[in-house]
């Protein structure tokens, strides 16, 4: 392999998103360039580029590969990071924590806990006021469903 990013270079590939055979050719259809690249090679998009990065609306973020539920407008909040940010995940969104060594770090990569689409990191400033974690997300791995009642 020709990749410099430690991250390809030293990761056994079972640390990658788990590849499916299945619904592959309907991400690589769908998908943008972008959104391929960070939901299912673990990339991560320039900061202050994503869409989602400043909306403030009523609504529902969903896994961009499975539509899985992850987080609600009410668990999302201005962290001035680049990225969305959301201090807690939705009950029953399951998202998967692992263990990142790339880059000379040790962070926490955070997965969809359906189709294991990448989706970012946690971090541990978030308010303390909601358990203290930052949910560092990728606007290209999450779609936002806009709330009908705030919709107009
Ligand atoms: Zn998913």
């Amino acid at each position: 392999m020709h990749w410099t990013r430690r991250g390809r270079v030293n990761k056994m590939s079972d640390d990658l998103p788990r590849f499916d055979p299945e619904r592959d050719p309907e991400w690589r259809e769908r998908l943008t360039d972008v959104q391929y690249h960070v939901t299912r090679e673990a990339g991560t998009e320039p900061p202050n580029t994503g869409i989602h990065y400043m909306e403030d609306r009523k609504g529902d973020y969903r896994c961009i590969c499975c539509g899985h539920l992850l987080f609600t407008s009410k668990m999302k909040y201005d962290s001035r990071c680049g990225w969305p940010a959301f201090h807690t995940e939705d009950q029953n969104a399951g998202i998967k924590r692992i263990r990142d060594n790339s880059y000379g770090m040790l962070r926490i990569e955070v997965r969809c806990g359906s189709c294991d689409a990448h989706l970012g990191h946690v971090f541990d400033d978030g308010p303390i006021e909601f358990g203290g974690e930052r949910y560092c997300i990728n606007s290209a791995s999450i779609d936002f469903e806009l709330e009908v009642d705030d919709a107009e």
